[in-house]
């Protein structure tokens, strides 16, 4: 096909692919702040290139990009963890050094947005839909899977909840907040955005609650001790390359439970 972005398809086109392929791809995530280093739609346009890849391999078509995201308030553990006061209410990145909100929308504006968008795909006729979330936020998450176990469990529409980052051999995802990978997957996709230079030369070292930038190991709930930026997760030693082999695995291992949801 010349291209599966459904908006520059004519009705014939789409319905002649439904046909083969009746698997609709939504790409979704928030304008949201990814420290001075990263643009704000890193991970909108992370799952839009994840998403199209697997079109590609998997047939089906994609749909324009859902640049809504949800988080929620941080508990007293959590921003312990990151080295912020425990009484104070934060949402999500939004750390109190930030020099810009993100655009997040309440959890359950969230959920009606993506709730509506799967019965736009019924009534177009797709049978499958394949929910790419960039954003890894637990509540996101939740109301993805909460959504997807609904539209499953009814038999309306076999709904897919995919978050396209790799597993390391600890079983944990190795992906923070603008560290390592994010800042890789944006030096592969568009290197002109990122300016690793607005952050302070390595060995210096980068305090979460500088920028909003948080290692995966703070997420599992093991944070550095002063609450610094673990060095495997550094945003200043990502690279193109990490980017594109974190990518391939992820495209690979959509594209495997796609094959498998199709068989169900
Ligand atoms: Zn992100």
């Amino acid at each position: 096909m010349k291209t599966r972005q459904i908006a520059f398809l004519r009705p014939k086109e789409i319905v002649a692919e439904q046909k083969i392929n009746p698997i609709i791809y939504l790409p979704i995530g928030p304008i949201e702040w990814h420290g001075p280093h990263l643009p704000v739609g890193t991970d909108p346009l992370h799952a839009s290139y994840i998403a199209e890849k697997a079109a590609d391999l998997t047939g089906g078509l994609v749909w324009p990009t859902a640049w809504w995201g949800t988080e929620r308030e941080r508990s007293s553990q959590v921003l312990n963890d990151l080295g912020l006061s425990e009484s104070e209410y934060i949402v999500g990145m939004d750390f109190p050094a930030n020099s810009l909100k993100s655009g997040y929308v309440p959890e359950d504006v969230f959920a009606y947005l993506i709730r509506s968008q799967l019965e736009i795909f019924i009534q177009m006729n797709f049978r499958i839909a394949v929910l790419v979330s960039g954003h890894g936020a637990t509540n996101q998450l939740d109301t993805l899977q909460r959504l997807a176990a609904e539209y499953n469990g009814t038999g309306r529409l076999k709904t897919l909840v995919e978050l396209p980052f790799v597993l390391g051999d600890d079983g944990l995802m190795h992906v923070g907040h603008a560290s390592c990978i994010e800042t890789s997957i944006m030096e592969a996709l568009y290197p002109e955005t990122v300016e690793i230079d607005s952050l302070p030369p390595l060995p210096k070292p980068i305090y979460n609650t500088d920028w909003a930038i948080v290692d995966y190991h703070t997420f599992a709930g093991k944070p550095a001790p002063d609450r610094t930026v673990h060095h495997d997760d550094d945003p200043r030693s990502g690279s193109a390359e990490i980017g594109f082999e974190n990518m391939r695995i992820a495209i690979e291992n959509l594209t495997r439970r796609v094959s498998e949801l199709r068989k169900m």
